[in-house]
């Protein structure tokens, strides 16, 4: 039988840049995936470039940059808790664990990814993964999905050894790739850059690409 990923971040691009070949992968092996985003990044700095949206009209280009780059991973199931971006960190932590619980209880995951807690780097992250393990430890431990967790601090290994998964993901790049697209917003601008280093640098495209065709997961423990 196949593996029951769920994929919790706080917003949307978090799922593709740095995960997104492990989405893929598990879609293309037959997995059953879900995506759950808890906020729609209302208060991302970045509008496009160049500029094309506002923050009222953010939400609605994020979500739908969210289901865009869903769908190039293969990913259908996308769900949304509709929390407010940037604010996850002073919500009652027992409330966002308890939806969080619920998805959790209806799609029994073998296999949660979120962030490695404290090493999220940004509030919203480090929140949410939080809430994720809370959420894990209401279920019987022989019930209890693996964690991929990912760290990205500057001490990360340091602090958490190095990672216990080293991925892979060259096989989906160009999936990889169309879901970053895909999140125009806020990947345009360094798209093509590094379109254009490509250009300008045709012998160093595999180099260029390298970072994006591993991905590197902490296994969680939940105690
Ligand atoms: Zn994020």
């Amino acid at each position: 039988m196949g593996e029951r990923v769920v994929a919790i971040y706080p917003h949307p691009d978090d799922e593709t840049f740095g995960k997104g070949g492990a989405l893929a992968l598990h879609v293309k092996q037959g997995d059953t995936v879900t995506v759950v985003c808890a906020t729609l990044g209302q208060m991302g700095r970045n509008m496009g470039k160049p500029f094309f949206a506002n923050r009222e009209s953010m939400p609605d280009i994020r979500r739908k940059e969210l289901d865009a780059a869903c769908h190039a991973l293969g990913v259908t199931d996308v769900r949304l808790l509709g929390l407010h971006d940037k604010t996850i960190e002073f919500e009652d932590p027992e409330r966002v664990a308890g939806m969080i619980f619920n998805i959790v209880q209806e799609l029994r995951p073998t296999r949660v990814y979120t962030y490695y807690p404290g090493h999220g780097v940004h509030p919203d992250h480090d929140a949410l993964a939080r809430a994720t393990i809370q959420a894990i430890r209401k279920l019987p431990p022989d019930q209890r999905p693996v964690v991929y967790a990912s760290a990205i601090t500057r001490n990360r290994i340091e602090a958490c050894g190095e990672p216990d998964v080293v991925l892979d993901v060259s096989s989906v790049f160009a999936e990889k790739i169309a879901a970053m697209k895909a999140h125009r917003s806020q990947s345009e601008a360094s798209m093509k850059r590094m379109e254009a280093d490509i250009e300008a640098h045709p012998e160093r495209k595999e180099e260029i690409e390298a970072p994006f065709k591993t991905e590197r997961y902490w296994i969680y423990q939940v105690s």
